[in-house]
Parts: C-alpha cells; structure tokens; sequence
C-alpha cells in the first residue's frame, strides 16, 4: 500500500530544463518510481545524451528539445509528446537561468531573458499542459521554484523576481485549475551544486557562507530533491494543491 501510493508505472512525465542538473535528476527519479519521461532542452546534442544515459540504465525516456520560451514551440511539443509518446500526467515546469548583478546594472536584455525563461515559459508549458489535462480531469504540475521565490540576495534581483512570481503562478494554476482535478504544487530547492551554481560554489566565500547559513551544513545533493519530486507527482499527494515544498537543509526555517 504505502509503495503502491509513490508508484508511478504507466504514467507519463515530461520535464522542461532536464538535459543537466535538477531536471535531469527529476527526470531519473520519476523514471526510476516507474515513469515514462520526456526530457526537454534547447541542445538537442545535450538532451539525447541525457536520454541515452537513462535509456542505458533500463529507464524508459524519450525526447523533445525546444526553447520554452517560444510559446508555438511549447504548443508544438506538448502536442507531439502527447500523440507520439502518450498523454501527460506530470509536468515538471523546471527550465530556468540566472543573471546575476545588483538591479541598478542590469541592462533590459538580461531583465527579460530571465523573466521570460523562469516565469513566462512556464505560463506557456503550464498553459498548454493543462488545456489537454483540463478534458480529461487530472494533471500533475510541479514547478522548480527557490528558495529565491521568498527571499533574495544581493545581485539575485531579478532572479528572485522570477521565482517569486513563479510561487504565485503556481497558486494561480491551483486556483483556476483544482476544480478540474487537477494539481500544481512547486518544489522549492536551496543551494544545490549544479552548472546553474557552479560560479557560486567556485567562491570560497560564498561557499562558507552557503555551509554556515544552511542548517544542515552543506549544499545540497541533486537526487535529494528526487523524493518530493515522486511525492508531488505521485497519488500520494492527492489532497496536497498550491504548496511549494521546501527542500532547502532547514535554511527558510531558520535565520
Ligand atoms: P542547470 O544545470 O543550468 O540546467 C538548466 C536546464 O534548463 C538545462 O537542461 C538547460 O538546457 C535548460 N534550459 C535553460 N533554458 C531553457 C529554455 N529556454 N528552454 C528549454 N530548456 C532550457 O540549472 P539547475 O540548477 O539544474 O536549475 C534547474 C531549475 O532549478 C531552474 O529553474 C533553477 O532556477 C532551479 N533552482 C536551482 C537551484 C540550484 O541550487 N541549482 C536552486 C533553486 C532553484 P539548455 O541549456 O540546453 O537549454
């Protein structure tokens, strides 16, 4: 009963941003409890590589590169992977970027491009998933939030600004969504060593200040983010809707 409630076999993930990182980690995770995966990227090279690696290890993956923040595109892919893979029952809305400098010296390309790669593309995927989850009376949605969609560092601004309107887009789609049966919950992560955080785990400062900051004393393992990652996607949320799950070492409960 209790692995029957976090078993995913014959459901069907797809996962924006997984040719690397977390979304690759998800990807394998979800794959791993019995799913069916679709993993997404904008270098194709990049994506079949990381679908080869989980197809070598006995996993079921298939593929679709494409930039998410091209709205006919994400249409496009959704389409496909629902008529040539099978119908979505999970959808990860996890591709995201950084840039990282003090507000007054942004310039207005950097400013979208991340507005448009954490927050807009994920209104599009979202959108687009839940226009054919809607008919048919379930869905899973999880978003990659932060520990950024509550608090902010200097030089994080804009990110931050993405992730905190990517909690409240997530309460939206429960808010619109829930009475269709279906679910949009996002996963919070804190520091998690990846080519996202790769320049700030390269400062020694920042590395001690990440270590000393976070309860648990260290940076977090991607596979750890796996476990509510197969919660949220699994029935054993099925009363859980428009919550961000921290999974952070205890560092948003502590100062
Ligand atoms: P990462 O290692 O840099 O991976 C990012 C992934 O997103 C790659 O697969 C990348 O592939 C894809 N991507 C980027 N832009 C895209 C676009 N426009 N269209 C489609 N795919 C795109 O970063 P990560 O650390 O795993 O981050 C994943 C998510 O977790 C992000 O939303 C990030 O904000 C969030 N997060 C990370 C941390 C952390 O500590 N690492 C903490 C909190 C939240 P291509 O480059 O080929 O497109």
């Amino acid at each position: 009963m209790t692995i029957a409630l976090f078993d995913l076999t014959g459901r069907t993930a797809l996962i924006t941003g997984s040719s690397r990182g977390i979304g690759l980690a998800l990807a394998r995770g979800l794959a791993g409890a019995g799913a069916r995966v679709v993993l997404n990227g904008r270098d194709g090279a990049g994506v079949e590589r990381a679908a080869a690696e989980l197809r070598h290890a006995g996993l079921d993956a298939h593929t679709h590169a494409c930039d998410v923040t091209d709205a006919v595109a994400v249409d496009a892919m959704i389409d496909t992977v629902e008529r040539d893979v099978a119908p979505l029952d999970i959808v990860v809305v996890n591709a995201g970027i950084t840039r990282r400098a003090p507000l007054h010296e942004l310039d207005d390309d950097a400013w979208r491009l991340v507005l448009d790669t954490n927050l807009t593309s994920a209104f599009f995927v979202a959108r687009s998933a839940a226009r054919r989850m809607i008919p048919r009376g379930r869905g899973k949605l999880i978003t990659t939030c932060s520990l950024m969609s509550t608090q902010v560092r200097p030089g994080g601004g804009v990110y931050a600004t993405t992730k905190g309107g990517l909690k409240m887009l997530t309460q939206a789609m429960c808010a619109d969504w829930a009475r269709f049966g279906i679910q949009a919950n996002g996963i919070a992560p804190g520091y998690f060593l990846t080519d996202l955080t790769r320049p700030l785990a390269a400062d020694p400062t920042f590395d001690e200040w990440v270590k000393a900051r976070t309860p648990t004393g260290r940076w977090g393992s991607v596979d750890e983010l796996v476990g509510a990652a197969i919660f949220l996607a699994s029935d054993a949320s099925s009363y859980v809707n428009g919550h961000v799950l921290a999974v952070d070492g205890g560092t948003l409960a502590t100062l």
